[in-house]
Parts: structure tokens; sequence; C-alpha cells
């Protein structure tokens, strides 16, 4: 399988497409999920293509571990979350519908499980939690 530049991701961080920003540097690329499963649930992308883990490189992966890890630390400090959750798919049968390697980073309370997937965000709450994570990091 190969990558489709035209992926929704590819288009946010062309800028064709917005998004809420939280964090970026050199390779990596941080937004809000707009279907939240947690308050605070994030995606971290790297800004090279790859189609996910099975085709990204070393430097691809350990780029966005790195900021897997920052943002991990955010989002519990946003949240005064007891854990963090990270999730990553790959290929439609392992659960990817977004062809663009991504890590999600979700804050966690104990006894909380997450909200069923596919519900859009009302956005008001959407960008006062990504300020509270930008306020964190
Ligand atoms: P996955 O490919 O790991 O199954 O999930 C893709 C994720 O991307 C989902 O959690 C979905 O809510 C999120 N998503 C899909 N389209 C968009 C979009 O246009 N903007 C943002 N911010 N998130 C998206």
């Amino acid at each position: 399988m190969s990558y489709d530049p035209e992926n929704i991701f590819a288009k946010i961080l062309k800028g064709e497409i917005p998004s809420e920003k939280l964090y970026e540097d050199e390779d990596t690329y941080v937004f809000m999920d707009i279907m939240p499963r947690a308050d605070g649930h994030c995606l971290v992308i790297p800004k090279t293509p790859a189609r996910n883990m099975l085709d990204a490189t070393p430097d691809q992966l350990a780029a966005c571990l790195a900021t897997v890890q920052k943002m991990g630390h955010a989002v519990m400090k946003a949240f005064d979350a007891e854990g963090v959750t990270v999730q990553q798919f790959n290929e439609a049968a392992g659960g990817q519908e977004v062809f663009h390697l991504h890590y999600h980073v979700l804050p966690r309370h104990k006894g909380l499980s997450l909200r069923a997937p596919g519900q859009m965000a009302d956005f008001d709450v959407l960008k006062s939690h990504a300020e509270k994570i930008r306020a964190a990091l």
C-alpha cells in the first residue's frame, strides 16, 4: 500500500484544512482530534509522509514518540489525569481510518471509559481544551 498525498492529515499539514494546533517542531505536528474519545484527545503526526508504522522510518517513529511523550505529560497536567493511553492503528484491518501515520494521546482518569468513536466535538469546547493543553506545555 502506498502513501496518498491527498489524505486528510497531509492536507492539514499543507494548511488546506484547518486544525486546532497544539505543538510543532521540525519533525512533528500535534493537533486536537475532532472526534475526541476523551477530553484532551490529540494526534501526533510526522511532518513527512508515512502511511503508518509499517512504512515509517526509524527516525520518523523516534521523532513521533518523543513528541507523544511530551504531549502525554502536557495532557495529564492540563486535565489533572492519572494516566494516558496511546493508540496507533495500522491499515484498515488494524483499525486505521486516516492513512498518514498518527498516534492518539488520550488523558485518562480511573473508572472513566473512553467515549464511543465518531462523535463530533463542540468546537468551542475543543478550543478551550486546546488552550489548556498549550498552557501546560
Ligand atoms: P484512526 O485512523 O487512528 O482510526 O483515526 C483517525 C482519527 O482522526 C480519528 O480519531 C478521527 O476522529 C480523526 N480525524 C478524522 N478526520 C479529522 C479531521 O479532519 N481533523 C481532525 N482534527 N481529526 C480528524
